[in-house]
């Protein structure tokens, strides 16, 4: 295993209940190449499973539901929240990781909800629920062009933005907003480039860094 992971109580910060969850304490060094977007390689993915928890009580979904939630807890019983927003898996890993980026728009932390979509579509990829998947990218792109602010000058979003379109299938707007974006780093101008050019041939497959001609090992 390339992590070790134990088992420990939480007391819920919106409901007050206690609960076990598992949690990981330590993890190796992924051994393979990040994919395009940053999901960890091999053995790595099955953590995702323990990177939201829910509580039992109230069903607040976080990181760990100790995590203070500052909104009104009433919206643990909306729709809106009890669907995943409207998007339908039997996935549990998925489903938590969705009610958590839900958790993060409430609470206006919209980085987080980008990655915690982000890592939902990663689970609902290994699921085979192509559809859900893109409605979770798609969602995460909406927030980031909603919110545009809270995402301004930072390019690994930027880069995770080209990848989550390309994976949707939205070729053109790969290719309209990113043919031309200029970068501080090689790594970040090599990556986009790559995008670009998957984006071009109509490709929406999952690649990894290290298929990047011209980049050595020691930039990745
Ligand atoms: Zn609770």
């Amino acid at each position: 295993m390339p992590f070790k992971t134990e088992e420990r109580e939480f007391t819920c910060s919106v409901c007050g209940r206690t609960s076990s969850h598992t949690i990981i304490t330590h993890q190796d060094k992924p051994s393979g190449a990040p994919d395009l977007d940053l999901r960890p390689a091999g053995d790595h993915r099955s953590m995702m499973k323990y990177w939201a928890m829910e509580c039992p009580g109230c069903g607040y979904c976080c990181t760990t539901i100790d995590m203070p939630f500052c909104s009104d807890a009433s919206f643990f019983s909306t729709i809106e929240y009890k669907t995943c927003g409207d998007i339908l898996t039997a996935d549990e890993t998925a489903a938590r990781l969705i009610k958590r980026a839900l958790v993060f728009i409430e609470e206006h932390s919209y980085k987080d909800a980008v990655r915690s979509y982000l890592a939902a579509a990663w689970s609902l990829d290994d699921d085979g629920n192509e559809f859900a998947a893109k409605q979770c990218r798609m969602t995460a792109v909406s927030l980031m062009e909603d919110h545009p602010a809270a995402f301004r000058g930072d390019n690994n979003f930027k880069l995770i933005k080209a990848d989550m379109l390309r994976r949707s299938g939205e070729f053109d707007r790969v290719v309209r907003e990113f043919q031309d974006t200029a970068y501080p780093s090689l790594l970040m101008t090599a990556i986009n480039f790559f995008e670009v050019h998957l984006a071009s041939a109509e490709d929406k497959g999952i690649h990894t860094i290290d298929e990047i001609p011209g980049i050595s090992a020691a930039e990745k």
